[in-house]
Parts: C-alpha cells; structure tokens; sequence
C-alpha cells in the first residue's frame, strides 16, 4: 500500500481549493501537464495546477506560500533556465482569454496567451502586437523580460507598451498593477520578469501594421566573412522603420527544410521593413548583392505571415544558450566570432544570432519600466542542441561564443540571457535599478517564493 507523506496529502486539501486540475508525481498526466518547449531541464514538481482562473493562481500561491514552498509558473517552456524541482508549478495555458479593442489599439490577455492568437485576433482590425522570431512564444514571459520583436527598433520593447496588469503577489492577493495604482511594481513587473508575482491577465497597445516588407535571404557557410562584415557595416545606415538580424545557421538535415538548406551551414538575414516595397528593397539592395544567395523571401507580406521572417522551429527540443549584449560590433569582434562559429569551426552551435538595436529600444518608455539593455546596439545569443554525440560539449561551445565578444558587453537582454545564478542576473541592472528591484521583491515576495526562473532573489 502506498502511503503519502504530510505534503502529499495535502495535495488533496489544494485541489479541493480550485476549479483547474491539481497534478501530483506519479500521475499519467503529469508529463504532458509539465510540457515544455524546452526539454533540457527536469521538471518534477510536488504538485502541478493546471490553473482555470485567477482566483485558481491566487489559490495555489496561497496554499504553497503558507508552506513556504517555492512557486514556479509556466506559460510554453520557450524559457526555462533551470530545473524545476520541489515547487508548486502553475500553469497557465487555460487562462488563454484574447480581447482586442480597436478604439482603444489594446489588448487585454490572459497568461497563457501565445502571440500567434494575439496576431490573429489583432489583424482584422488592422492592428499587430510587438511579438518576437516566432508566434508559439508566450506574452507574460516575452513581454515581462522586455520583448525584442521584429518591429523593435520602430516601436520599442514590447514591455514599453504595457498599460495594465494583474499579479497575483507571494500574500496570494490579486492586484491590478498600472501606473496609478501602483508605479514602483509597475515599473519592476515590466522587465523584472517573474520575480514579483504571477501575472493572470496582461493588457497591452497594439500598432497600426498591416503587412511588412520583410522575410529571410539565405546565404552559403562560406560566405559568412563577406555577409557578417557587410551587415555590421549596412545597419548602421538604416531607418528606424528597418529592423535586421543575421544568424549563423547550422542546421539538421531534416526533410521539412528547403534542399539548399538541409544539413547545412548557412547565414540568414532576417529583415522586416515597415515602409514601402519599393523603398524597403532599395534598402536591402546593398546585403543582396554581399554573396550568392541560396533563398531570398524578402517581399510584401501580411502581418500575419511574420514567423516566416526567422522560421524558428516549433517542436520541443533541449537547448542550452547563452546571450549578451553589446555597446558595438567592430570587425574586431566579428572576426572573433567567425573564429569560434564560423564555416572553420567544427562546433554544436545551431545558431549565433546577432540582432540589431537601436532606435526605439534606446529611448526610455513612455512610462518608464526596468527593461535592461536599453542601451545596447546588438544582441548576440547562441544556442546548442544537447542532442547526439557532441552535447556534452554544447555548453562550452556556447560559452565560447559569448566569451568571444566579451570585450564590447554591456549588459544583457534578460529574455536572451540563459541558465544564470542570482548574481549574474542581479548584474544586468545598473546599481540604483536594482536597489528598486530588491526593494519591490522584498515588499510583494518577502520569503523569495517566486525565484525558479531568472531571480534577483
Ligand atoms: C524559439 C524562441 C524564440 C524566442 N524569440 C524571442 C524574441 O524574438 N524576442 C525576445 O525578447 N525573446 C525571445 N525568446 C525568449 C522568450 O521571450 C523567453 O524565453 C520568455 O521567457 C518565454 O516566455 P514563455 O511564457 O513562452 O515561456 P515559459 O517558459 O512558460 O516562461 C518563462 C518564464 O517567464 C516568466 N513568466 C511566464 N509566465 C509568467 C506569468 N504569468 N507571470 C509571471 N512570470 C511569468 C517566468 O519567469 C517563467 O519562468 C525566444 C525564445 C525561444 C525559445
């Protein structure tokens, strides 16, 4: 006969607190209630809930705070950063409610919430979100570490346009957080991330865009030198109105992908342009001609059609990554980066991705939030795939990708930032930023219940 601990039984006492389904180790449906994108991290928590509403969010946090339990939540898995061990997780893909109001450009949507209903709910009033490479990511998670998109540079971090929030706080209270009601947690939720509570519903501006002159242009591996030299050098004269990033691609030789791509390594040009055709191509005319290229999709495109700029993949995958931010990209610095993950180097790196800042992401929000990396002029991420032969050496690959451009960092993007200890994370804020995140932590979680992802502690 198996007998249950304290802890255990008390499982019970939760699931008759709320209206979702509590999931505890050991039953079937577990593994698919704790599914994440990312599959490199374990994921055993004492109890899961499957929350239908707030006040089941309100509930859990209530129930494991009075055990002073940890509390961890997950919207997709796109972004876990560490195991998830002996805490209460909550999930919150039920809280899946999208209302757009044309008059108002807003959305208001519940955590659960991926960019792809957003977009499609948004387009026929001919409105978009500030979604990033790819739709299946979610809104809280994206949005609260900041959010680069592809039309950044134009409108901002997706966290500058947030008008409202509710957050259910470590006392299991449910609090509508806005500029008035509470300005201190206002600024901290958006770009502290998870730190300060669990968000329910998240209501945010859209922008009037209809289509993009945007897509993908593919070049050959042994072209990385000529592209990553003329790319550094290109953006430097584009508009505000053009958002780009360059990756360097290997990629599997699955079936799925266009034969020139298939197991092969390659460089992508993302490119998203909000002006028009005509004046969008005479921009990207100088990077077309920079080598031969392999495919070139750039053309006029729906709003709705963005997710084909990066094609980023969608099946769970276990991937370990890394990023920093940089002050510049000298041929200096591409040179070291082509040195460690270029068509010479035999290294586990799926992807280098080098993004473009500047513009809008530089200037402070309209209300000003605690997004780190404002400043910076690129991103630089890579990831590995811990799949195969090679993943054990995937992490040091990684690393060494990072290590290459150490020279010009000057911070980090939370959301690129990768498996980090609270030191690491507590760095990415200038010291007068962070006394005012510890502050808002110590007011709204003060035994550190919510720390199982990016945490300042
Ligand atoms: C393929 C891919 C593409 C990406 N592209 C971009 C991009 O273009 N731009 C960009 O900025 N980032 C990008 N990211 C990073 C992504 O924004 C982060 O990983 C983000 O945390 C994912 O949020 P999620 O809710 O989907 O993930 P989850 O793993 O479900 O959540 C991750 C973390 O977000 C926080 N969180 C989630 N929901 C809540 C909530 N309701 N309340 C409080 N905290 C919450 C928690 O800290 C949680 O641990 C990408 C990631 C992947 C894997």
């Amino acid at each position: 006969m198996t007998t249950l601990s304290p802890l255990g039984a008390a499982t019970g006492d939760l699931a008759r607190q709320v209206t979702g389904t509590v999931l505890v180790p050991g039953d079937p449906a577990l593994a698919d209630g704790t599914a994440a994108f990312n599959t490199a991290w374990p994921v055993r928590p004492i109890a899961v809930v499957a929350a239908a509403d707030e006040a089941d969010v309100a509930a859990a946090v209530r129930w494991a705070a009075a055990r002073r339990l940890p509390v961890a939540v997950q919207a997709t898995g796109h972004g876990l950063v560490a195991p998830v061990e002996d805490a209460v997780l909550v999930t919150t893909s039920r809280l899946s409610h999208v209302r757009v109001d044309p008059v108002s450009r807003t959305a208001r949507v519940g955590a659960g919430v991926r960019w792809a209903q957003v977009i499609e709910a948004a387009a026929p009033h001919g409105l978009a979100p500030l979604n990033g490479s790819t739709s299946h990511v979610g809104v809280a998670g994206y949005t609260l570490g900041g959010g680069l998109g592809l039309m950044a540079r134009r409108y901002g971090f997706a966290a500058d346009h947030v008008r409202r929030l509710r957050l259910v706080t470590a006392d299991g209270a449910i609090r509508e957080v806005d500029a008035t009601t509470d300005p201190e947690l206002f600024w901290a939720v958006r770009g502290g991330k998870g730190d300060f509570g669990i968000v329910t519903e998240i209501e945010f501006g859209l922008v009037p865009v209809t289509t993009l002159y945007g897509g993908g242009v593919y070049f050959p591996g042994q072209a990385a030198a000529e592209v990553l030299h003329a790319y550094r050098q290109w953006v430097e004269t584009l508009p505000e109105d053009t958002t780009t990033s360059v990756g360097l691609l290997r990629l599997p030789p699955d079936p799925a992908l266009p034969e020139p791509l298939r197991g092969r390594f390659v460089v992508h040009l993302r490119y998203a342009h909000l002006g028009s055709a005509e004046e969008g191509a005479a921009l990207l005319a100088p990077m077309r001609s920079a080598a031969p290229r392999l495919i070139d999709s750039v053309g006029e495109m729906p709003y709705t059609a963005v997710d084909s700029i990066y094609m980023d993949p969608t099946d769970p995958m276990p991937c370990h990554d890394r990023g920093t931010a940089l002050s510049a990209l000298p041929a200096e610095a591409v040179d070291r980066l082509l040195a460690v993950a270029g068509p010479g180097a035999d290294v586990p790196v799926a992807m280098v991705d080098i993004r473009h800042m500047g513009g809008a992401l530089a200037r402070p929000a309209a209300v000003p939030n605690a997004v780190a990396g404002r400043d910076a002029a690129f991103s630089v991420y890579a990831l590995g795939v811990l799949l195969g032969p090679a993943a054990g050496a995937v992490p040091a690959a990684v690393g060494a990708v990072i290590d290459a451009v150490a020279p010009w960092s000057s911070g980090s993007l939370i959301n690129f930032l990768g498996p980090a200890d609270r030191e690491r994370v507590r760095s990415l804020w200038p010291e007068a930023d962070l006394a005012r995140l510890l502050a808002a932590k110590r007011r709204v979680d003060p035994y550190g219940i919510f720390t199982t992802g990016h945490s300042i502690g």
